[in-house]
């Protein structure tokens, strides 16, 4: 049994929290919302009265916040309160710059640290089947490991401080760009006579094949527990896809990465989710383009 204090138990850190718990760890969680501190501690997570409180005792701290901001303020408000020896690791998905700060923040007090945000949504998260992406050192990751795999069905190691944050955007920018590349497909499809099945049947097993395609199909009908059959409920939302985006073009800039699909993909998204579709599954995209060609 480890003691671990969990920061920010909303979509996603409410039930990673809570399989840590069913796991036999104790832990000891803070959310600024009330309604999450509720939901947490019936899933047998204890409520602290501030964060700084939460990590007093903890041995490992999880955080799950929305942005690089927020991950900063809460590391400069939580490291002095920790224990020599805890190890801290972050869970958001964030801007590489923010992260190795917080590295550098934790490492200036002697603390091991992690980033290790995770793809597989709010149902991964439920289901403990997340893929972490990790950043750090060895003993950091040898440290977190176990405690991510409780949370999770794989963890790569994917390098030093920020790492684990790089191979999340550049993942997400391939998502981004690859249900573009896809929902396209299914528009000029539908222009030509071909029926949806049809083009799925073919490209499902050629070299158009790709996870937009095959698990997160924008049609409803070739994979049926598509977002596509449910109305374009997420799922995966626009929102968070258009946050990875801009993430990963703020990088490239940063880098001097080309990136022009990257930005394409940024610049459609933004479109998409200022005309209000920020809440609908990010796979939506296609009745947008649709709607496109048809003016
Ligand atoms: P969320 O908004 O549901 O949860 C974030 C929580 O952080 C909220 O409950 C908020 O109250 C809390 N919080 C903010 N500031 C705080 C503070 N100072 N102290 C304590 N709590 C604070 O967001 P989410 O969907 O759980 O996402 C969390 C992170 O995971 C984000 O970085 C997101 O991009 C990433 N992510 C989300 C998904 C998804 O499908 N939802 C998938 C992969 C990654």
């Amino acid at each position: 049994m480890t003691a671990i204090a969990f920061i920010g138990l909303g979509n996603m850190g409410g039930p990673m929290a809570a399989n840590l718990v069913k796991a036999q760890h104790r832990v000891v969680g803070f959310d600024l919302v009330p309604a999450s501190c509720q939901q947490a501690e019936a899933d047998g997570v204890t409520i602290a009265s501030s964060a700084r409180e939460a990590v007093a005792e903890a041995e490992a701290v999880v955080t799950m916040l929305p942005t690089g901001h927020h991950v900063l303020q809460v590391w400069s408000d939580i490291l002095p309160a920790m224990k020599p020896g805890t190890l801290v690791i972050d869970s958001s998905t964030i801007d590489v710059e923010s992260s190795r700060k917080a590295h550098a923040m934790a490492s200036e007090r002697g603390l091991l640290s992690l980033d290790a945000p995770v793809s597989g949504g709010v149902g991964g998260a439920k289901a403990a089947t997340l893929t972490f992406m990790a950043g750090g050192s060895t003993e950091a990751f040898s440290r977190g490991e176990p405690l991510l795999s409780v949370m999770g069905k794989r963890v790569v190691h994917c390098g030093e401080a920020g790492a684990g944050q790089a191979a999340k955007i550049c993942n997400n920018m391939i998502l981004g760009i690859s249900m573009i590349g896809v929902s396209e497909a299914f528009v000029l499809a539908e222009k030509l006579g071909l029926s949806h099945q049809a083009l799925f049947d073919v490209a499902s097993t050629s070299s158009g094949q790709c996870w937009s395609l095959t698990t997160y199909c924008p049609v409803p009908g070739p994979v049926p527990a598509s977002p596509a059959n449910n109305e374009y409920r997420p799922g995966f939302a626009a929102a968070l896809m258009l946050k990875d985006l801009k993430l990963a073009q703020e990088a490239a800039l940063a880098s001097g990465a080309t990136t022009p699909l990257g930005a394409e993909a940024a610049q459609l998204y933004a479109v998409f989710n200022a005309a209000g579709h920020a809440g609908e599954d990010f796979s939506g995209i296609i009745r947008f383009l649709r709607g496109q060609n048809e003016a």
